[in-house]
C-alpha cells in the first residue's frame, strides 16, 4: 500500500516536499528522491507522514543504508534549520557521511586512532572529584568548567566520559580544529583505546565515513571531533563536552552559519543530558549564564602539581629600543631568549600575522599595493611575491614602484617570516622552526614539528595562532607575544574579549611542567585596559568590566544580534537593496509595539568592504529576544519583492565575525 511522506530534500528549498512510497519508512529515514521535473536524484530525509495530496506525487526511489535518525535528533535538526534560517534538507544532509558503507575489510594502512595500550587514569584530586560528582549524568544541565590551562579540566572530562560509558551510553567531545592535535588524540586513545572515534577536517571521505559508522552503529563510545562532528547522529548520546567553548571557530562562517556550542546546548536539552563547557577564558555569553545561575559553575583554580602560572612581563615597544635590535625586539626579550638558549630551554614567539610584512608602501609616492579583488593590502611573502589572504590572488613582488617608477616598495609592519629572518640573524646557532599556514599545510607537518619540539630539536619556535592552542612542551619556558596590539584596534565589540583570550591562551603554553614559565608581552599600548587584566591573570575582573560595557551598549549577552550581509558585483544595486530592506524592517518594527526595543543599524559598508570582487554591505539587528529577530527575518525572507538576482542576502544569526 502506498503511503505519503513529507521529505526534506538536499537542495536549496525552504519547504518540505510530498512523495509517495511502498517502502517501509519511518520518520528519520534517509532516502533518495528525484527532484521536480529534472531527473536529478537527491538524498532526502523523511520528516512526517501525510495525507495523499490532490496532485500527482513521485515515488521515493530507494531507502539508504543508514539507520533512521531518532525523533530527538530530527527535531534538533529542524531547530537548527529554523533558528539559523537554512534550508531544512541541506541541514539534514549534514547528518550523513559522504560515501556508502565500506563492506570490504578496512585496510590498516594509516590508523586514525593510535593503537596503544590503555593506561589506568591518574587519581583525581579532591577538587576534580568534587566537580565530577557535581555533574550528574541523568538530566539536562549546562555546566561551565572554568579553569586555567593545566588545571586538570581534560582529566575531569575523561572521568565523566568514563562514567557515561559505564552507564552504557556514548559521549561527544568537541574541540576547535586547531586543538585537535595528535597529542590530544593520543591522550584519549590511552584512556579509551578503540572505543574512540575521531572526525576532523583532514580525514578523507572514506576515513570519515568509516568513523561515522563506528559511532552511528554504537561500536565506538566516544566521538572526538571538530565543529561538524556535532551532526553525527549518536544513537545513545549521554554527555557532550565542548572544550575551549569561547573559540570563534565553533561558528561556521559559510553556508549554514551555526554555532556548534549553542546548537550543542539545544541538542543536550532535547536529549535531556548534561553538557560541559570548558575554558580558561569563557565567552562573556557563557560567563553571564554561569554567574546568573542558568549554567552551573565549577572552578578549578590551581594548576595540577602546584605548577605555578607563568610570570607575565609587559614591555613598552616605544621605550625599550636599541639600534642593534629590530624594532620589534626589546632588549629584555633578547636577554631572555639568550638565557634560555644557554640553559638549553625552549622559547616560542607568537605573532598572529604570517608572511614577511602585511603591506608594502612606496617610499617616494606612498602608493600601496591593494588586492584587485578585495579591500585589503597584499601581504609580502619571502620577498618574492605579494599575496591576498582572502582570495588567494598573488603577483610577483617588484621593488620598483609601478606608480611613480622612481620609488621603492618598502615592506611595512611585521609577519612571522620577518621574525624568523631577524631571529636567524640575531641567534645564528639556534635551531628555528616556523609554524604558520604557509609552513604547515598538512597534519603530518604538524606532527613532525611536535616531535621535534618534544625531542629538543628546536630551540625557538615562531608561529601564529597555530601554536597558541592545545600544545604542551615540557621544556618550553619562555613565550613571547611579539606584538600584542594586533587585534586591539579591530572594529568589533568582541575585540577586547578576543585579545584577552588569545593572550591568556598563548601565555598558557609556557612553563606547564617543572621549569618556571615566563611570558613577555610587547606592545605599543601599555595602557590598554585588556593588558591590566592579563597581567594579573584576572579573568573574572575583566569579565565584570567588559560585561558592563556590553550592557551599556546593548550587546550580547544583553541582546541578541542578527547580521544581514548583502553582497554583489554592482555596488549601487547592493546599496539600493540594503536600503529597501532597512525600510521594510523599519516599517515592520514600527507596526508592532512588541518590537519596540529592536534596533536596526545600517546599512553600512562591511568592515571588509569588498571581497572577491563583490561589494559588501550589512545591516545589524539587535533585539532582546531571539524570537523577535527570527520573526522579522522570516517576514523578510517571505518578501519576494526584496530579492534581487545580482545581490545575495546572507543571514547570520548570532554573528561572531562582524565583517
Ligand atoms: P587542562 O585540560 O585544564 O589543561 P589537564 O587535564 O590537561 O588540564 O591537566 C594538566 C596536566 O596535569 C596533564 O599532564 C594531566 O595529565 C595532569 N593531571 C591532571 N589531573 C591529574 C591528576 N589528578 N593527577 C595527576 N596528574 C594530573
Ligand atoms: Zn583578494
Amino acid at each position: 500500500m502506498k503511503t505519503y511522506w513529507l521529505v526534506a530534500v538536499n537542495a536549496p528549498i525552504p519547504q518540505t516536499l510530498t512523495y509517495s512510497s511502498e517502502l517501509e519508512l519511518r520518520l528519520g529515514s534517509h532516502v533518495v528522491v528525484q527532484l521536480g521535473k529534472s531527473n536529478r536524484n537527491v538524498s532526502a530525509v523523511v520528516i512526517a507522514q501525510t495525507e495523499k495530496p490532490d496532485y500527482e506525487t513521485k515515488d521515493i526511489l530507494s531507502k539508504q543504508e543508514h539507520p533512521d535518525l531518532s525523533e530527538t535528533f530530527l527535531s534538533w535538526l529542524q531547530w537548527v534549520s529554523e533558528y539559523y534560517k537554512h534550508p531544512i534538507g541541506q541541514v539534514m544532509s549534514l547528518a550523513f557521511p559522504g560515501l556508502s558503507k565500506d563492506t570490504k575489510r578496512l585496510s590498516k594502512k594509516k590508523s586514525i586512532i593510535p593503537d596503544i595500550e590503555k593506561l589506568p587514569p591518574p587519581t583525581l584530586s579532591e577538587i576534580q572529584k568534587a566537580v565530577v560528582d557535581n555533574i550528574p549524568l541523568d538530566s539536562f544541565q549546562p555546566h561551565l568548567l572554568f579553569g586555567v590551562t593545566g588545571s586538570g579540566k581534560t582529566e575531569v572530562y575523561m572521568q565523566c566520559f568514563d562514567d557515561c560509558i559505564q552507564q552504557g551510553k556514548q559521549g561527544l567531545f568537541l574541540l576547535p580544529e586547531i586543538s585537535l592535535t595528535p597529542q590530544l588524540i593520543y591522550r584519549f586513545a590511552k584512556r579509551f583505546g578503540n572505543e574512540l572515534a575521531v572526525i576532523h577536517s583532514q580525514l578523507t571521505d572514506r576515513e570519515r565515513t568509516n568513523q561515522w559508522w563506528r559511532i552511528a552503529s554504537g561500536e565506538a563510545k566516544i566521538l572526538i571531533g571538530a565543529r561538524s562532528a556535532l551532526f553525527c547522529p549518536i544513537p545513545n548520546l549521554g554527555l557532550i563536552v565542548i572544550d575551549e567553548e569561547h573559540e570563534g571557530s565553533y561558528k561556521q562562517e559559510e553556508k549554514l552559519k551555526y554555532h556548534a556550542r549553542d546548537a550543542a546546548i539545544v541538542l543536550a536539552q532535547k536529549t535531556n543530558i548534561p553538557i560541559i563547557l570548558g575554558s580558561a577564558t569563557p565567552s562573556l555569553e557563557t560567563w553571564y549564564n554561569a554567574t546568573t545561575g542558568k549554567y552551573k559553575l565549577h572552578k578549578l583554580k590551581e594548576r595540577i602539581n602546584n605548577v605555578s602560572l607563568p610570570e607575565i612581563y609587559i614591555l613598552d615597544l616605544k621605550q625599550n629600543k636599541t639600534d642593534d635590535l629590530p624594532f620589534w625586539m626589546t632588549p629584555v626579550l633578547f636577554e631572555k631568549i639568550s638565557d634560555r638558549l644557554e640553559k638549553g630551554e625552549q622559547c616560542a614567539l607568537f605573532l598572529n600575522r604570517r608572511g614577511m610584512a602585511p603591506s608594502v608602501v612606496c617610499n617616494q609616492c606612498g602608493a600601496k599595493k591593494d588586492c584587485p579583488n578585495c579591500a585589503v593590502t597584499l601581504t609580502l611573502h619571502s620577498k618574492s611575491h605579494l599575496h591576498c589572504h582572502y582570495c588567494d590572488y598573488h603577483e610577483n613582488y617588484k621593488e620598483e614602484c609601478s606608480e611613480c617608477t622612481v620609488g621603492e616598495m618598502i615592506p611595512l609592519g611585521l609577519g612571522t617570516e620577518k621574525v624568523e629572518e631577524d631571529i636567524g640573524r640575531l641567534f645564528p646557532t639556534a635551531r628555528l622552526a616556523r609554524a604558520d599556514r604557509d609552513e604547515i599545510d598538512k597534519r603530518e607537518n604538524m606532527e613532525d614539528l611536535i616531535d621535534d619540539m618534544m625531542n629538543n630539536k628546536i630551540d625557538i619556535l615562531i608561529g601564529t595562532q597555530m601554536i597558541a592552542k592545545g600544545l604542551d612542551f615540557p621544556n618550553l619556558s619562555l613565550v613571547a607575544i611579539v606584538l600584542a596590539d594586533v587585534g586591539f584596534n579591530i572594529q568589533d565589540f568582541r575585540a577586547n574579549e578576543r585579545s584577552f583570550q588569545l593572550i591568556t591562551q598563548v601565555s598558557g603554553r609556557a612553563g606547564r611542567h617543572q621549569i618556571k614559565g615566563e611570558v613577555i608581552l610587547q606592545t605599543y599600548n601599555v595602557e590598554h585596559p585588556v593588558l591590566k587584566f592579563v597581567e594579573s591573570a584576572s579573568y573574572e575582573l575583566f569579565a565584570e568590566q567588559e560585561l558592563e560595557f556590553r550592557r551599556e551598549l546593548f550587546y550580547p549577552p544583553y541582546s541578541k544580534l542578527a547580521c544581514l550581509r548583502l553582497q554583489g558585483l554592482n555596488k549601487a544595486a547592493v546599496i539600493n537593496l540594503a536600503e529597501q530592506i532597512r525600510q521594510f524592517l523599519e516599517r515592520l518594527v514600527a507596526s508592532n509595539p512588541t518590537f519596540e526595543e529592536v534596533r536596526i543599524l545600517g546599512p553600512s559598508e562591511a568592515p571588509l568592504s569588498k571581497l572577491r570582487g563583490k561589494f559588501r554591505y550589512q545591516i545589524l539587528l539587535k533585539a532582546s529576544h531571539a524570537s523577535h529577530l527570527s520573526y522579522l527575518i522570516q517576514q523578510l525572507q517571505n518578501q519576494t519583492a526584496l530579492q534581487s538576482p545580482g545581490t545575495k542576502v546572507l543571514i547570520d544569526i548570532d554573528p561572531v565575525q562582524m565583517g
